[in-house]
Order: structure tokens, then C-alpha cells, then sequence
């Protein structure tokens, strides 16, 4: 029998139509070559975000179960489409909705976890040689709702299927061949990596490289599923994502990363005593918040600032949230800068090196970059800059450790 194959096309792949037939003839490639396969996809290009923008004119607060209802719209188009386009090529396939192939979700509508995937239905049709198509980003939640996987969820539905299928292997495709030291439309002279950690990777993924989803490369480390990304628009091999990359010798910086999608709270005025930043955090953690950074300034007088950085789309529902403990526990005013961007270097060598934070200061400095807040992992360093200067430290950085070609 063939090798069970996972592959999931993002939206840049399945954009338009010419962009569809492609993606059918490279499956009719592994079709041809005995493979078996399950395929994923993502709304045709910018899809999503239309749909967003639309609900965005009728609403700016709309309930999250009808938006889930709306987005999970983008992918049942692209993945009846794509079986189309099989079809006319003469190779078996059926498309499927996350629902109708058991995908099982929390309730937790726009962010909603995988609990459970049924494979009876997938390896029915496979064992009939059919291409399964799967609807990425969507499942059906216990309340038997639609529910979708946060964005850039489709690398999660292809992880958690190579997971729940017992694949041979897991391939990401998208519009670059692969993993690089920094995203290739802001650095032109970024390079290509041939393999990553995992752990380099969620680093890489949380503090801004939208390459691969977060959740996505989580649960391929926890399964231990190594991925390959690569590009649909070329026969070159990608990255390998995987639990222990064969280097020789680890380099120092394994990648740079710039985030502009995260905004600045301050909670000024604040009495310099025990509890006080537990409740705030508390409260931001249980309406399941993101917080990043967190900055206490130096207390005078037993008063002071607490900033922290959270997604620019949890703003409005932080400050409310912030405002509401400020005035509870008699701080002052609660303050929001979204002119903010983050730059992040990412290496597992940063374990057994130091300095790479020293140098990374004094570049920034040396560019008259100012820096506003700091933060470190193991194995990265995260700095708070104006927008403004967002890109040009993402430059001075991926140039100062050598990253390019
Ligand atoms: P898809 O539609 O295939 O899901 P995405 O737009 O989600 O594709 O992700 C691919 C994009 O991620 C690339 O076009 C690239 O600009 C961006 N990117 C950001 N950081 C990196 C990186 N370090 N390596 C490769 N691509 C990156
Ligand atoms: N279409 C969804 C998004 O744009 C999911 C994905 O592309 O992975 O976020
Ligand atoms: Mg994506």
C-alpha cells in the first residue's frame, strides 16, 4: 500500500483557478505514484479577511457563533472546487466539512480546540481510492455547532489529521519554499533553512512568523509529527520541522521575526504591593486574553506602572477589563499604544551562548533605535519598538547575526 500522505495547501495556493489546477495536477502526481491522500485547504486567498471586512460594515461586535458561521465558509468553496478539478482530470475525490468528517471541537466559537477526529469516514473513502478533501480551519463543536480554529487554523486541521490518521507523512504547502531566516517579503536576502526545531519553530511562529500557525506546530511537537513546508509552486524540497535538527553545529540565530499585530496597555499609578498584579492578570487570563510582555516600572514612593503587551484585537475588551481592577484597587488612568511593533531573535543556541542579547542591544542602539521594552525566553529575545522602526530593527537584527545569504 502507498504512503498515507497529509498535505495542506494555505490560500495563496489555491488563490484562483489557475492556482487550483496546479494544485490538482501535483495531486494527481502522488495519485499516479500509488500514494494515498488526504488533503486540507484553506480559503482561496484573501477570502477570510473579505469576509471579516464584510461582517466588519454590519457589525463591529458581532456574536461569535454567527461569525464562525461566516468564515468557515471560505474553506468548503475551495475544497468543493479543488474535487472538481480532480474530477476533470479523471481521479476520484470527495470534499468534506469539518463537520461532516468529525472533526470535534470545544464550544469555544473563533478559537475553538480539537477534541477528537473520527477517521471511519477518511479511511472508508481511501481504502474506495478516492482523494479525501477536507475543509481546513472548521470543526463542529459538542453543541453540535461549526466552529472554527483561529487564524491560519488549517495548519492545525492537517497536523491534527496526520495525528488522528496515523499519516506517513505531514507536507505544509504555501507560497515560499520553506522556512526562512526571516519572512522573505520584508528581507529579500533571507535564507532558506533546511531544518528547524520544533521549538525554534514555536518561537519563530508566536513572536510573529505567520508561516505556520502556533497551535499547529504545538501539536505536531507533542505527537512528534515532522512537518515539511514547501512551496506548491515549485518541485524543491522546503524545511523540516522536527523534534532534533541533524546540524553539526547549532548557529547562534537560528531566525529574526517582527510582529505589528500587538498593542501597548498601561496601568499607571499603582500601589507597590502584593496581589496587585495578580489581579489584573487573573482577570485578563480568564477572559482568555493573551498577555505577552509585562514591564513593572521602578516604584517611587511605593506607586507605580505596569505595561504589557496583548493582540491588537483583544484591545477594547483589556482596557474595559483593566479599567474596571484600576478603579477596584485605586490605581490611575489605563493607557493603549497600538504604534508599537515587536522584533524577535529565535535560536536554540542561545542556551550555550551568551552576549547574543548585548549585541542585539547594541545594533538597535547603534541605529538609533530606541527600545521600549524587553523580554527573554531560552531560546529568544523579544524588544518593543516604535512601528515606525519596526522594519528597519528587523534588518539591523537579521544582519547583525549573519543570517543572510
Ligand atoms: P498560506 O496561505 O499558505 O497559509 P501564509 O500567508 O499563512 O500562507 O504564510 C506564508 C507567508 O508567511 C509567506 O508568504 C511569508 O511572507 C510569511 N513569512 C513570515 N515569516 C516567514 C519565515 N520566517 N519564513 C517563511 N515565510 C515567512
Ligand atoms: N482561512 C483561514 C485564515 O485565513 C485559515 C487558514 O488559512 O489557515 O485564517
Ligand atoms: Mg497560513
Amino acid at each position: 500500500m502507498g504512503k498515507l500522505i497529509v498535505q495542506k495547501y494555505g490560500g495563496s495556493s489555491v488563490a484562483n483557478v489557475k492556482k487550483l489546477k496546479n494544485v490538482a495536477n501535483r495531486i494527481a502526481f502522488y495519485v499516479k505514484r500509488g500514494d494515498r491522500l488526504v488533503i486540507v485547504v484553506s480559503a482561496m486567498g484573501d477570502t477570510t479577511d473579505n469576509l471579516l471586512s464584510l461582517s466588519e460594515q454590519i457589525n463591529s461586535s458581532p456574536s461569535n457563533r454567527e461569525m464562525d458561521m461566516l468564515i468557515s465558509t471560505g474553506e468548503q468553496i475551495s475544497s468543493a472546487l479543488l474535487a472538481m478539478a480532480l474530477h476533470k482530470k479523471g481521479i476520484d475525490a470527495i470534499s468534506f466539512t469539518g463537520q461532516q468528517i468529525g472533526i470535534i471541537t470545544d464550544t469555544y466559537h473563533t478559537q475553538a480546540k480539537i477534541l477528537k477526529i473520527e477517521t471511519e469516514r477518511i479511511k472508508k473513502e481511501l481504502k474506495q481510492k478516492r482523494v479525501v478533501i477536507i475543509a481546513g480551519f472548521q470543526g463542529v463543536s459538542t453543541a453540535l455547532e461549526i466552529t472554527t480554529l483561529g487564524r491560519g487554523g488549517s495548519d492545525l486541521s492537517a497536523v491534527a489529521l496526520a495525528v488522528a490518521t496515523g499519516a506517513d507523512m505531514c507536507e505544509i504547502y504555501t507560497d515560499v519554499e520553506g522556512i526562512y531566516t526571516a519572512d522573505p517579503r520584508l528581507i529579500p536576502e533571507a535564507k532558506k533553512i533546511e531544518y528547524i526545531t520544533f521549538d525554534e519553530m514555536l518561537e519563530l511562529a508566536a513572536r510573529g512568523a505567520q508561516v505556520m500557525q502556533t497551535r499547529a506546530v504545538e501539536v505536531a511537537k507533542k505527537f512528534n509529527i515532522p512537518l515539511h513546508v514547501r512551496s506548491s509552486f515549485s518541485k524543491k524540497e522546503g524545511t523540516i520541522i522536527m523534534e532534533k535538527a541533524p546540524y553539526i553545529e547549532e548557529s547562534v540565530v537560528r531566525g529574526v521575526t517582527l510582529a505589528e499585530n500587538e498593542a501597548k496597555i498601561t496601568v499607571c499609578n499603582l500601589s507597590d504591593k502584593p496581589g496587585i498584579a495578580a489581579k489584573i492578570f487573573d482577570k485578563l487570563a480568564s477572559a482568555n486574553i493573551n498577555v505577552d510582555m509585562i514591564v513593572q516600572n521602578v516604584s517611587h514612593k511605593k506607586i507605580t506602572d505596569i505595561s504589557f503587551t496583548v493582540p491588537k484585537s483583544s484591545v477594547s475588551k483589556t482596557i474595559r477589563i483593566s479599567k474596571q481592577i484600576a478603579q477596584k484597587v485605586g490605581a490611575g488612568e489605563v493607557l493603549s499604544d497600538e504604534n508599537i511593533a515587536k522584533v524577535s531573535v529565535v535560536g536554540v543556541g542561545m542556551k550555550s551562548h551568551s552576549g547574543v542579547a548585548a549585541k542585539c542591544f547594541a545594533a538597535l542602539a547603534k541605529n538609533k533605535i530606541n527600545i521600549d521594552m524587553i523580554s527573554t525566553s531560552e531560546i529568544s529575545i523579544s524588544c518593543v519598538v516604535k512601528k515606525s522602526s519596526g522594519k528597519a530593527a528587523l534588518k539591523v537584527l537579521h544582519s547583525v547575526f549573519a543570517l543572510k545569504k
